[in-house]
């Protein structure tokens, strides 16, 4: 018999699962799928140094160019000396400070919602709610180009979980009309992240009255730009208790964490049954004070937003009927072939000085270049862009610089 320690110290056997992972990523080279980091040394901005260059940046979803925005750099400091850096504790135990509850209510006052609750990242916000709003026995419906969070939210919620085509009405009816689940949660994007359209978000609310279900708006693209800055629901016209709004604050509001409004109720549904809430340190004090900068900034400044309206005319005339889809926010996708020519455009326009990224299969159905206008862009960055993306397209893909195996 061979005894435990002669089995783990066997080399074979040691060596067993790191060939399984090694194969795997070989797996992915080969389809043009593996991923990296590219190395950051600077602030987020129009331009930024990269792995020791400085390249014009369409990358980032810093819509409105509040990242490194001096007043929220400074409120940060402020907040740094008033209350520390750690929050010492998760929200219910001792993490949760006044700070955060000013925030809280500025950001429901903000959307229009009765109630807030804020949340380290969205990740963590799409999993809480989800999963304390459905369980067991109960259905979730999600769109299928919601975000991988949303989608794994759904998962963990155990509830039976029905993806529909995008944005597909009918088909979302029919699930509606033959679930035997008495609790019903539609879950959606406001702005989708790969495509850059809107969910019909007065639609979904007709059919969730219909069928007494939640509707749950996952709006980290929506959050600072729709609506005068205060989102999708507003923007569309829409308020309802059914309706529960989750923006994302480290994206147009230029920070990091997420906060969810909704009615007092369902808020304390969450501060009470909500795993992903409880259990984990609160945010820093000091990010809610760089928030309530930012939220004046989002309301102020509707100049910013004019701006990325601005930018999405310029692109999309310079780029007509060359691949880019009809978006009319800042996510501007250029739809091509194959993942290899997705990775060889965006290794090109790093050759020419632009940072745009490719974004491949799993995250996407189909290869794209993910371009994304901010407030932080000139009219000239974009022109640029505009007139040397078409110049590479018209060229075939072999004459473009060496491609990243
Ligand atoms: C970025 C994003 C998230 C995750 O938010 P984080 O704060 O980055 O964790 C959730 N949903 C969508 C649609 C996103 O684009």
């Amino acid at each position: 018999m061979r005894t435990l320690q002669s089995a783990s110290l066997s080399p074979t056997a040691a060596a067993m699962p790191f060939d399984r992972l090694a194969a795997e990523l070989d797996a992915r080279r080969a389809a043009h799928l593996y991923r990296q980091h590219s190395l950051l040394d600077s602030p987020q901005g129009a331009r930024v140094t990269v792995d020791g260059r400085e390249l014009l940046n369409f990358c980032s979803n810093d819509y409105l160019g509040l990242a490194n925005h001096p007043d929220i750099v400074a409120a940060a400091q402020a907040g740094a000396k008033r209350w520390g850096v750690g929050s010492g504790s998760a929200p219910l135990v001792a993490g949760h400070f006044s700070v955060h509850e000013a925030f809280e209510a500025r950001a429901a006052a903000f959307v229009g919602k009765p109630a807030a609750l804020s949340f380290v990242t969205g990740y963590m916000a799409n999993l809480a709610v989800i999963t304390a709003l459905a369980g067991h026995g109960d259905a979730v419906f999600g769109d299928k180009l919601n975000h991988a969070s949303l989608n794994d939210a759904c998962q963990l919620s155990r509830a039976t979980f029905r993806r529909f085509p995008h944005n597909d009405l009918a088909v979302l009816e029919r699930l509606l009309t033959i679930t035997p689940a008495r609790n019903k949660l539609i879950v959606v994007d406001g702005v989708f992240s790969m495509d850059g359209d809107a969910a019909p978000l007065a639609e979904l609310l007709r059919l969730a009255e219909r069928f007494d279900a939640w509707v749950y708006v996952d709006d980290a693209h929506g959050f600072g730009v729709l609506g005068d800055g205060r989102g999708s629901l507003v923007a569309a016209g829409l308020d309802s208790p059914r309706l529960i709004y989750m923006a994302t604050l480290g994206k147009a509001a230029g920070v990091a964490g997420a906060f969810v409004a909704a009615e007092q109720l369902v808020i304390d549904y969450l501060i009470n049954f909500s795993r992903p809430y409880i259990y984990t340190t609160a945010a820093p004090p000091l990010l809610a004070e760089a928030l309530l900068v930012s939220l004046d900034l989002i309301e102020r400044e509707s100049w910013r937003r004019e701006r990325i309206l601005e930018h999405v005319a310029s692109l999309q005339g310079s780029l007509a009927g060359r691949g880019l889809m009809a978006s009319m926010t800042s996510i501007q996708p250029l739809e091509v072939d194959s993942n290899k020519v997705a990775l060889g455009l965006s290794a090109a326009l790093r050759e020419h000085g632009y940072w745009v990224a490719a974004i491949r299969p799993p995250t996407v159905p189909t290869p794209r270049l993910r371009i994304i206008l901010s407030a932080a862009h000139s009219a000239g960055d974009v022109a640029k862009l505009g007139a040397d993306l078409r110049q590479l397209l018209d060229r075939p893909l072999d004459q473009s610089p060496e491609q990243p195996a």
